[in-house]
């Protein structure tokens, strides 16, 4: 089998979904998608010369080949990286159709039949907003849910020195503490900080917090200092995860071996794909660290990162970023909707187990984009 040809399709979802098809010239087609960024469909048209004439199968080959042979435009990270997920994704899919087998059977096979989805609730600046959509969210059938950090601003005397007033940490507290009496127990709930606050401040912020048992506190300081956050880490009881701004199983090394985080959150189209977060999951099971997954993608990609989640022993909850989307779930064929009760069944069919629904995508095509052309 040879790769004929590579397109994309751009769709505004609540972010940009950037699909991806590669052609072979046994008519067998993938599909999968890149997580959104400036250049990336550009650089997925460029991978295209790397791509058309060699072997589908040798999916690791090509990743190993599209990463050296972009290293002088930035492969260690970032766009390169990224554009060459979505790819990585699409030839399992091939990969899967012509073995006529799911993909999580290419990753070792399965440790669960479902995929538990935690939903992201974005932010809100009362409590008891916050504690009306948990319980509405709960409703909807997840059990775990996700909300950023919000400091009204007459807590927040200085918005560039990272630090958190008393008032700050007594107001997130608070939110947090309407969450756990609005959802009870049985809900997992998780809190973005989004890496705004300075190392003793973050500290602060999570022993605060520890009387509510959080499933996780995210990202409390900026992404590029591994020692800052393993010391947030060391100084608290409530588990600190990291990792949507990583890329490749280099990336995590650092943060895996100093035990910076309790839980890793690579997003699987972003990080190099469906194999490379096969290999971060292993290299976070030697410390036994939970992989929990970020994602905003469109069921394309999510239901690719569920083939890894269900091939991985130490998977914790993967992300949904669109609760705001109604055509979600409409955006691929087949039966039924792909997240249901908080869960997503890891489909049996061949590939990744979905396929885009054309209409649908067509009516939200970014502008100026085309379906596939
Ligand atoms: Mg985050």
């Amino acid at each position: 089998m040879k790769i004929t040809d590579i397109k994309t399709a751009v769709i505004k979802g609540n972010f940009e979904w950037i699909i991806v098809k590669i052609y072979t010239d046994e008519g067998i087609t993938g599909i999968g998608e890149a997580y959104w960024g400036a250049g990336v469909k550009e650089i997925i048209h460029h991978l295209k010369g790397i791509l058309v004439g060699q072997d589908p199968f040798n999916v690791d080959f090509l990743f190993q080949r599209m990463m050296y042979r972009m290293s002088g435009a930035g492969s260690i990270a970032g766009a390169t990286v990224t554009a060459i997920s979505g790819v990585e994704i699409a030839l399992w899919d091939v990969v899967g159709k012509a073995l006529n087998t799911p993909v999580y059977n290419l990753f070792g096979g399965k440790f669960r039949d479902k995929i538990r989805i935690y939903a992201d609730c974005g932010v809100e600046d009362d409590p008891r907003v916050c504690a009306d959509k948990a319980q509405e969210v709960k409703a909807m059938g997840y059990t775990a849910l996700k909300f950023d950090t919000y400091v009204p601003a007459v807590y927040q005397l200085d918005t560039h020195n990272r630090c958190l007033s008393t008032g700050a940490i007594r107001h997130i507290a608070k939110t947090v503490e309407a969450l756990r009496q609005a959802v009870g127990e049985e809900i997992d709930l998780c809190l973005d900080c989004h890496w705004q606050y300075s190392t003793k401040d973050a500290i602060r912020l999570a022993n605060a917090l520890e009387e509510y048992n959080l499933l996780w506190l995210e990202d409390p300081t900026p992404p590029e200092n591994i020692d800052a956050l393993a010391k947030v880490a060391a100084f608290t009881n409530t588990p600190i995860c990291t990792g949507e701004n990583l890329y490749t199983k280099h990336g995590f090394r650092d943060l895996i071996q100093k035990q910076a985080a309790d839980i890793v959150a690579p997003d699987i189209p972003k990080v190099g794909g469906l194999l490379e977060s096969r290999r971060i999951a292993d290299a976070a099971d030697t410390y036994y660290i939970p992989m929990a997954p970020h994602n905003v993608s469109s069921p394309i990609g999510t239901m690719a990162a569920a083939h890894v989640c269900a091939s991985i022993p130490n998977f914790l909850v993967m992300e949904f970023h669109s609760l705001g989307i109604p055509w979600w779930n409409d955006l691929v064929e087949g039966g039924g909707p792909v997240i249901k009760d908080g869960y997503i069944t890891v489909p049996d069919k061949p590939g990744i187990g979905v396929e885009l629904n054309e209409e649908v995508a067509r009516q939200h095509l970014k502008g100026g984009e085309t379906l596939f052309e």
